[in-house]
């Protein structure tokens, strides 16, 4: 069956499964750095154009443990291929290397990841690649910024601090007319929430140490495209910079994939009891839960998400760290961590330096992992003494 005529649920536990080693229901770990073969002559190329056909020959280009989740990966992100990394920002600096050289201009809205932003302004600046940082909130503004030189544009929509939209079918169709590669960091959506490709996206990368792994016991990156991107890409900077993953955690992104559906299930049943909650408290200036009725950009939400997992953030009344800082403390059921996706809930309080609707604030990021939203909410009720 073709990967675009399965149900997410067959892709998540069944595709490219279908045969069994030996009868193992799991397949077992392909440990292994190199494929010899039986002739000199069928040798070949060590990258392979597709492994399936030509046979594999040294795991920095690929391997069948990581082969089978890429092709789990790329079905879910409705793209025809698929390349796994050592890390979220290993996908995302090469998908970035792969659309620039040097006298490349570069588009990135601000409220993109962290060491994505820096790997654009302070990395790029090394090698005569320019960039413009643009407010993410206006579209116009992140089109407007585009010039003759632009060859790439890079988004995350949501972001995962205020949950910042752009219109992803706007920019997708002003790239493709000209010429420009588009490339989204979908870490929020998992796969599962939205499908950028199908907005014309071009590149579609992951951190898989959030919900893909989904147990925090991994680092891991994804990155989606077209075959003709990712077979360019594979033979230069996959290969080359040498960012592959390795076939163990490769073997364990493949078990977190297997129940993937039903814990975002459970991580957004619970954030939509803890969101309103909260939204109810007199020490909660403002809940940013993109699903939210009063959530400002609800338009692009609904036009473009189906879904909204289990990440959310909070603005407290008060913006005096200290106070916020006792609050966090004094979470017992929430630990106090920046990452996400796993089986723990987490909180963690940043400043948001940008927000459209609300200038400079301290926010409190809120992972709801999969304890019941009752120990959640009674663990949230009793910091709130710290207020
Ligand atoms: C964690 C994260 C990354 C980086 O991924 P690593 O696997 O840690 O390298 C990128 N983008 C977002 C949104 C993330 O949350």
């Amino acid at each position: 069956m073709h990967p675009s005529d399965m149900s997410v649920e067959m892709i998540l536990s069944h595709l490219g499964e279908e045969e069994h080693l030996k009868g193992a229901v799991v397949p077992p770990i392909f440990q292994t750095s190199l494929f010899v073969r039986e002739s000199c002559r069928s040798v070949g190329p060590l990258t392979c154009d597709d492994p399936d056909i030509t046979g594999y020959g040294y795991s920095r280009v690929a391997n069948p443990t990581l082969r089978l989740a890429e092709k789990k990966l790329a079905a879910l992100e409705h793209c025809d291929e698929c390349k796994l990394f050592g890390s979220g920002m290993g996908a995302i600096s090469a998908g970035i290397l792969s659309a620039v050289e040097s006298g490349s201009h570069v588009v990135c809205v601000d409220t993109v990841y962290g060491p994505t932003k820096r790997f654009v302004i302070e990395y790029l600046a090394r090698f005569g690649v320019t960039h413009t940082i643009v407010d993410s909130s206006c579209t116009d503004s992140i089109l407007d910024a585009c010039k003759p030189e632009t060859t790439l544009i890079v988004v995350e929509s949501p972001s995962s601090i205020v949950f910042q939209f752009h219109d992803l079918r706007r920019i997708g169709a002003f790239c493709r007319e000209r010429g420009i590669t588009t490339l989204i960091d979908n870490t929020y959506a998992a796969g599962l929430l939205q499908q950028p490709a199908d907005y014309g996206i071009d590149l579609i990368a992951h951190s898989g140490s959030k919900y893909f792994g989904g147990h925090s016991d991994i680092i891991a990156g994804v990155l989606c495209g077209s075959r003709d991107r990712i077979k360019k890409l594979e033979r230069q900077e996959y290969e080359l910079v040498g960012g592959a993953m390795a076939p163990f955690p490769a073997w364990l992104l493949l078990r977190g994939l297997r129940t993937l559906k039903v814990r975002m299930r459970a991580h957004e049943e619970t954030a939509n009891a803890v969101a309103p909650w909260l939204a109810a408290q007199p020490w909660v200036d403002q809940v940013l839960h993109i699903s939210l009725p009063d959530f400002p950009q609800r338009d692009l939400f609904k036009a473009q998400m189906s879904g909204s997992g289990g990440l959310f953030s909070f603005i407290p009344k008060t913006q005096d760290p200290d106070v916020i800082c006792r609050f966090v403390d004094a979470l017992n059921v929430f630990q106090r961590g920046v990452s996400w996706g796993g089986f723990e809930s987490l909180a963690v309080t940043l400043p948001m330096e940008v927000m459209a609707w609300g200038g400079s604030k301290w926010v409190v990021r809120l992972f709801c992992g999969l304890e019941s939203a009752g120990d959640l909410i009674a663990d949230l009720n009793q910091a709130s003494s710290a207020f």
